[in-house]
């Protein structure tokens, strides 16, 4: 037990938020909260459906038993918020393209291999398509692949991915039951922004995964990601708190993993909004 309890304050800590969740007053207000427990025996709600190769099918949030007691990423959490902006997706038939041909997220992922979309494709060593559990009930989305992600083809696996992957643990929600992919599938240069042209040649792809995976709640990580996705522009204040909504699924903008690494005084807003975004998996 002395573990899980030393596991799960480092937990906090990294996300910059042991003083809100651990201090005193919760202490009395919740004497008889419960210990951490082993993620495998507690009833942290898993996406149902596929899995990725090797991995044991995840089991259903929504199936699961109610949690005899609130889970520890509730504590403090804040309230679910108003809506925000609206938006739908472009049917593929206006896109020019036959993406609406592309039946599985497999097939898409084909695509954007072996085919050039932009300026950056041909500099990449590996296209980024994204992965995760096709049946996904929360999808992610990052700006594009970093360094490591274009030398490995998998996004979100350099150090702003390990902090995603603490953050995905600590609202329990395990990275295989996810789905995570970028607004733009190849690496930019040098890192930098990618241009309006590159992302808008690159989004349909995006459109359609998210089309096949049909999520219950998007997270948009960054401020290139919520404005793309909503096609506005916006500072990332101004998209955050609020409950958008992307072809009727609530979209929660949040700050990037990376950035949280230059500035730690932001994890704890990111907190606050990823447990928005849990809090939306089980409505
Ligand atoms: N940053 C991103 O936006 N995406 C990745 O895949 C990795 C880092």
């Amino acid at each position: 037990m002395a573990d899980e309890w030393r596991r799960y304050l480092a937990q906090q800590a990294e996300l910059g938020g042991a003083e809100v969740i651990l201090g005193a007053p919760l202490a009395k207000e919740s004497p008889a909260a419960p210990m951490p427990t082993d993620r495998s025996s507690t009833t942290a709600p898993r996406p149902s459906g596929e899995s990725r190769a090797g991995e044991a099918p995840a089991k259903d949030a929504a199936s699961s038993p109610a949690p005899a007691t609130e889970p520890k990423w509730k504590r403090g959490a804040p309230p679910i918020p108003g809506p925000g902006i609206a938006v739908l997706s472009p049917a593929p038939v206006l896109l020019g393209n036959d993406l609406g041909m592309l039946d599985t997220i497999d097939a898409v992922a084909e695509r954007i291999r072996t085919t050039y979309c932009c300026e950056l494709c041909p500099n990449r060593t590996n296209a980024v398509p994204g992965e995760g559990n096709p049946r996904a009930r929360m999808v992610l989305v990052g700006e594009g692949p970093g360094a490591t992600e274009d030398a490995t083809g998998r996004p979100f696996v350099g150090q702003a991915g390990q902090l995603l992957d603490s953050i995905l643990e600590a609202i329990d929600v395990p990275r295989s039951s996810v789905y995570i992919t970028n607004i733009v599938k190849c690496r930019p240069p040098q890192n930098r922004k990618p241009l309006p042209d590159e992302i808008a040649a690159c989004i349909p792809y995006l459109h359609r995964q998210l089309d096949l995976i049909a999520p219950k709640v998007i997270v948009a990580m960054g401020g290139t990601a919520g404005e793309a996705m909503l096609g506005v522009r916006k500072s990332l204040g101004e998209l955050r708190g609020k409950v958008h909504t992307y072809n009727g699924i609530p979209l929660i903008v949040t700050y990037h993993p990376a950035a949280l690494l230059r500035n730690p005084n932001w994890k704890k807003p990111t907190w606050d909004d990823v447990r928005i975004a849990r809090q939306l998996l089980d409505r």
